[in-house]
């Protein structure tokens, strides 16, 4: 509720703080059990220093993480000391990008799906080999292999060693940062399976963090869209997709390829105009207005609230109901 994380720019011998990148500006944004939210935007929107910010690997400059416990006791994450932090590092886990580089290739999967429960002490020491073979079966890889060593395997299994190192603590809500953009195309379809899986399996709850709208269409059931560090429209996916009410959406959705590729089937592609908007010098009124078709005069003056539009449709945008939109069906060309 409200997150904000600020990055201070400082200059000079002192130090002094010449500006802010407001890198997430008071986000509101709800992740239900079980569920997957997929937080979709270009690069430097945000979504991966939000997503730190619910690990709490970044501090929170303002703002609320509100985190249900088993017993249905609200817990606020975010002015918690790390010493109080440590029962919920076991429940919220994150699974990387780079499956090379994020696991240690002196140490074998043994050693590195059996750190946390290591560090954590959940279990006894004697125990953790056989937990981790039951780990690996989980993400199907032979329980034989913990003895190898990360360079052993391909990009793909690799992430399957990063996805039970991250179940190893049972968590609840895990976090995927552009889990499966580094692996070949013919491989992500494995791991996003493997995901939905292990999900039913569980009643696990992701964050699905991706650029690619194709992938979030196919992992989640809501979608946040972010832009400069603000969230701009959210939604169930299909009814998202099927009908943007911001123009960015409208935009991304453009760009995602269409699986028929007869020409009379082709999307028709809106660029944007001009770059992504500077966090250090977000626009006056809508932070998207630098880069809307349908900017007009009230857009750089007043700040669009996110207000909710339909049932469990929100939208930061002044006139949503007046442009007509095309949802990922009627953009073609
Ligand atoms: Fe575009 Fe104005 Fe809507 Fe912002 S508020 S998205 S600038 S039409
Ligand atoms: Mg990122």
């Amino acid at each position: 509720r409200q997150l904000s994380k600020y990055f201070p720019i400082k200059k000079g011998m002192w130090g002094r703080t010449v500006a802010q990148v407001k890198a997430v500006d008071r986000v509101d944004l709800q992740v239900k059990q079980g569920q997957t939210v997929g937080l979709v935007g270009e690069s430097g929107c945000g979504k991966s220093t939000l997503g730190r910010c619910i690990l709490r690997a970044y501090e929170p400059t303002s703002g609320e993480i509100r985190y249900r416990r088993d017993d249905g006791e609200v817990v606020d994450l975010a002015p918690l000391t790390e010493r109080q932090l440590k029962p919920y590092r076991q429940s919220i886990r994150m699974i990387f990008q780079d499956p090379f580089s994020s696991l240690n290739p002196r140490m074998t999967l043994a050693d590195i799906i059996g750190e946390p429960l290591r560090v954590n002490g959940v279990i006894p020491e004697s125990e953790i080999e056989d937990r981790v073979a039951t780990l690996l079966r989980r993400v199907g890889l032979r329980p034989e292999y913990l003895r190898r060593y990360p360079n052993a395997f391909s990009g793909g299994e690799r992430q399957r060693v990063g996805l039970a190192r991250a179940l190893s603590l049972n968590p609840r809500l895990v976090v995927a940062d552009e889990a499966v953009s580094a692996l070949d195309v013919s491989v992500r379809a494995q791991i996003l399976n493997l995901m939905k899986d292990l999900q039913a399996d569980e009643d696990l709850t992701y964050l699905f963090i991706s650029h690619d709208l194709g992938m979030v269409e196919y992992m989640a059931d809501e979608v946040v869209v972010m832009y400069v560090g603000h969230v701009v429209e959210t939604g169930p996916t299909a009814d998202l997709y099927r009908r943007p009410n911001h123009p960015y959406t409208e935009a991304l959705l453009s760009a995602v390829p269409n699986p028929d590729p007869s020409a009379a089937r082709a999307r028709k592609r809106i660029v944007l105009q001009g770059e992504v908007a500077d966090p250090t010098n977000v626009p006056s009124g809508c932070p998207f207005r630098t880069r809307c078709a349908y900017a007009q005069e009230k857009c750089r003056t007043d700040v669009p609230p996110l207000r909710e539009i339909s049932p469990g449709r929100r939208v930061a945008c002044h006139f949503s109901e007046e442009l007509g939109l095309r949802g990922i069906e009627d953009l073609v060309a």
